[in-house]
């Protein structure tokens, strides 16, 4: 150890010294004693550490108020949380990794109000007694699908799992080979049968399906005819699938339920937004399946849930599986999805009401409105290192949900104006918007960084310029 290192750590201040500073007392004030000493502890003990290994370590670094002054930002920085909002400019508009479905302020509202306090999530305020979860959106729901009974769950993948468990258990579920999907993030057909421990037949081909291989599958081993909603591919050309009516015609005459997994699920024809018709929960009643599941928060705009709804004696064998308690859902969720199902009851202001349907339907000429007066501001928050220009893009919708449709739209573009290294120059701008604090997340394309203006909408527009000038490019 040389002299001057070893004079350094003599002269690191002990930790009762700096906690007796008035600097640490105004720490402690707002921080708390026990996070301020933690934080100086630490900190003393990697100058100490660096010392050892003789990094540059400065005299000012082991000073009482540079180390406070670090402790202070360490502090404030683990005061932010960690699950935050940002600006979804991805093009997604349903982000399953930004959080999918924004809520409506209704929404917001009631899971405010029940979270605050007591509610009668399962409490029967007419008898005093015990009470249902469920109830809270049955009615809605059962009008809105024409179901005779519903229940919710924490999410699609746990309804398919519980209807499956509780309805298929050591038996055989019949589904097209054509379905046999994987979702993203671990949920493929096959290993949700598995997991739910009823045994997937597969039957037909990936392109073609014929009634005759479901009717030659069918034995007493079967609990089920499957229906999944290929979501997220298209099969094209040379195709065939059985109807539902067909399937639903071939499973009653069996004596066995037809199940649709219909994975995002509407409530509402899309055409009404200039979007494709995407089956809705109640036409697949209809067409004669027994029950549906879906989606909360994809094409329906509300919390994450788990729909399952369809005829009574079923959904009353589902609530009795004791996976149905594991899955449930919470008071905060089930206040939000029945503020969202009012909404429904008036399908002419839909658009206006849910955000998700009001960012779908969006149009173009609103999102270029956008992106003209945000680019000067761009434009001078980056300087002439870049240049920004406004350009067609195209939005999709995400989380499988209609995945071939595409929604024109408008993006700002930003390209570096030096010819090298436009690669790095690309990443450390989509650092910089991702390190801001409502983080901004866009999409490096075709050597430029673009910005899908769809989800930036007059409600958080200023909230996005006024941090422009905050954009810290390494
Ligand atoms: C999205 C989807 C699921 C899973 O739904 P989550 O709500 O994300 O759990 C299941 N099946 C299909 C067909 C889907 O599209």
């Amino acid at each position: 150890m040389t002299d001057s290192t070893a004079s350094l750590f003599s002269s690191i201040p002990s930790v009762d010294k700096l906690l007796r500073t008035p600097d640490a007392e105004t720490l402690i004030d707002s921080f708390g004693r026990q996070p301020v000493t933690n934080a100086v502890r630490d900190d003393l003990a990697t100058l100490r550490q660096a010392l050892a290994k003789k990094d540059n370590v400065e005299t000012g670094d082991v000073s009482s108020a540079n180390i406070l002054a670090r402790v202070a930002a360490r502090l404030e920085a683990d005061l932010s949380p960690s699950l935050k909002p940002v600006f979804n400019l991805t093009g997604t508009v349903l982000h399953t990794n930004l959080g999918r479905a924004p809520l409506p302020e209704e929404a917001i509202d009631a899971i405010a109000a029940v979270s605050r306090g007591a509610s009668n999530l399962e409490y029967n305020l007419s008898t005093g007694k015990r009470g249902d979860r469920d109830v809270h959106v049955e009615e809605t729901l059962a009008q809105l699908t024409g179901a005779e009974a519903i229940t919710v769950v924490n999410n699609n993948a746990a309804a398919v799992l519980l209807m499956l468990n509780a309805l298929a258990l050591r038996k055989e579920v019949i589904v097209s080979r054509g379905e046999l999907i994987e979702i993203g993030g671990a949920f493929r057909i096959p290993d949700i049968m598995s997991c739910a421990g009823a045994k997937l037949r597969e039957v037909g081909t990936t392109n073609r399906t014929h009634p005759k291989d479901f009717e030659e599958a069918i034995s007493p081993k079967t609990a089920m005819l499957m229906k999944i909603h290929t979501s997220n591919y298209e099969v094209q050309g040379f195709t065939a699938a059985v109807s539902d009516p067909d399937l639903a015609a071939l499973a009653h005459k069996n004596d066995l339920p037809f199940v649709i997994d219909l994975g995002s699920g509407t409530m509402t024809d899309l055409r009404q937004f200039g979007l494709p018709h995407e089956p809705t929960a109640q036409e697949a009643l209809a067409s004669g399946a027994d029950l549906v599941s879906f989606s909360g928060d994809k094409l329906l705009g509300g919390p994450q849930a788990g729909i399952i709804a369809g005829r009574a004696d079923l959904i009353a064998k589902i609530k009795k599986n004791p996976m149905k308690r594991a899955m449930r859902c919470d008071k905060m969720t089930i206040a939000a999805l029945e503020t969202i199902l009012r909404l429904y009851a008036d399908p002419d202001r839909l658009a206006g009401r849910i955000p998700t349907l009001r960012l779908l339907a969006r149009k173009q000429d609103d999102i270029q409105a956008t992106a003209a007066r945000v680019s000067t501001m761009l434009d001078t928050a980056l300087g002439d290192r870049y240049e920004i220009s406004l350009e067609h893009c195209q939005s999709q919708i995400g989380s499988g949900s209609l995945p071939a449709e595409r929604l024109d739209s408008i993006a700002l573009v930003i390209r570096p104006t030096a010819a090298k290294g436009v690669g790095t120059a690309l990443k450390r701008l989509a650092t910089a918007f991702r390190n801001l604090s409502m983080p901004v997340i866009g999409r490096i394309q075709d050597d430029a960084f673009w910005l899908d203006l769809r989800c930036l909408e007059a409600g958080n527009e200023d909230a996005f310029t006024s941090q422009l000038d905050a954009l810290q490019i390494k």
